[in-house]
């Protein structure tokens, strides 16, 4: 089949894995002008593993291993710790992985076959089913016909918007917003295993250390805030805004380094929930069909299995794209699902709403 991938994700990059490797023709568009590799390390836990391992990118993935963080330390307005938090308390198994972001990225990029067409600066502007066919009109200009549309871009997916409705339909916010850069003047490379968390009420700001990498964390609630998600210069006024005035501990210094990093990640914590994830010859994986947020510690895992599956039950079913959608759905429903459940307790964790709610976690954590 002649498929097009939307987004050179986690899942987008596994997508063009695993179907190209089947003996699909795939195209991947990718609306930025790289591929985007930033961000806070990831996790590859459980089934991912397994999928990784039959991906053949298993090894490169073990290579690549991390422990970030030992030891989470809280530390109130002056650096002083006052609660602290074990990673082996609350790491589900032994067994998962931890890499940086970039590798990982690196990784699918390079297992990527040369045959696979990846165009980036390009997006889906339109795209319509001809038969058994999906037209698609590209931002740029240019159009073509596919046998199916894969949708791997992201929690802000226009190929949802496009397909299935208005993002606002699907979201459900976790009422926190979230931004990650990189803090050069952090490096310590002598105490990398620790990570530092200032909590005020509804606003969190830290510092996590890997190799000889330090990433500035800033967390806050809010309610929704009406912005284009791919301005930057508008995350980076919004992110000042919610910490603007707060002098305590590293806070103006670290904030001052996100807004001269070019790369900075800025999202919204939001889930996606759809009551399906295909229609007609178009069907969606990884966060854009069912983001559970970072808070999960899952949506690489997911985009990894998601991709396999998908790829595994188009070459069960032949020409009965529907057939397929549906069995890759059910199989990756219940993973979905476990991970968005695991996210929804973590704002209380990461980010007290209040100054009780804060002592209250400190002292459920030195009970520990
Ligand atoms: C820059 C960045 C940093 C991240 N950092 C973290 C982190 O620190 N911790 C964490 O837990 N998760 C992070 N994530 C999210 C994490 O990568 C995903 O949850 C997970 O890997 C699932 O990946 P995905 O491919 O479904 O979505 P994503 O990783 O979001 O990838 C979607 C891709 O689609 C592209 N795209 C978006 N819109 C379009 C469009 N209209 N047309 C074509 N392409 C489009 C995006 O540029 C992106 O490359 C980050 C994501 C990004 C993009």
């Amino acid at each position: 089949m002649k498929i097009l991938v939307s987004g050179a994700g986690a899942a987008g990059l596994c997508a063009g894995i695993d179907l190209a490797r089947a003996g699909h023709v795939v195209e991947i568009v990718e609306r930025a002008n790289h591929l985007r590799v930033n961000g806070s390390p990831i996790d590859v836990r459980g089934d991912a593993l397994e999928t990784a391992e039959r991906m053949g990118i298993l090894d490169a993935v073990l290579e690549r291993r991390i422990t970030m963080t030992e030891r989470t330390t809280f530390v109130d307005r002056f650096g002083a710790p006052v609660a602290s938090l074990a990673m082996e308390e609350i790491n589900e198994s032994s067994d998962d992985v931890e890499l940086p972001r970039e590798d990982l990225m690196l990784i699918l990029r390079q297992a990527l076959p040369e045959q696979v067409d990846l165009r980036f600066e390009e997006s889906i502007a339109a795209l319509a089913e001809d038969g058994d066919r999906v037209a698609v009109t590209f931002a740029s200009g240019r159009a073509a016909a596919y046998d199916i549309v894969v949708g791997a871009d992201g929690v802000h997916s226009a190929v949802r918007r496009l397909v299935f409705g208005p993002e606002k339909e699907f979201t459900e916010p976790l009422g926190v917003y979230v931004a990650i850069g990189d803090a050069p003047g952090e490096v310590t490379p002598g105490d990398t295993r620790v990570t530092e968390i200032l909590n005020l009420p509804g606003l969190l700001a830290g510092v996590a250390r890997y190799r000889d990498k330090a990433l500035a964390i800033f967390e806050f609630r809010s309610g929704p805030i009406d912005y284009d998600h791919h301005d930057q210069a508008a995350q980076k006024r919004i992110l000042a805004g919610a910490f603007a005035g707060i002098e305590d501990w590293k806070v103006p210094e670290l904030l001052e380094t996100a807004q001269h990093d070019p790369e900075l990640y800025f999202d919204v914590l939001t889930q996606i929930h759809l009551p399906s994830w295909h229609r007609g010859r178009v069907v969606l994986i990884g966060d854009a069909a069912h983001c559970a947020t970072p808070m999960a510690g899952r949506g690489t895992s997911l985009a990894l299995l998601g991709a396999w599956t998908l790829t595994e039950e188009l070459g069960r079913h032949g020409d009965d794209v529907e057939a397929a959608f549906s069995a890759y759905e059910q199989r990756q429903r219940p993973h979905a699902a476990a991970a968005q459940e695991f996210a929804r307790g973590g704002a209380d964790l990461v980010v007290p709403a209040t100054w009780e709610a804060i002592e209250a976690r400190n002292a459920r954590l030195r009970a520990l």
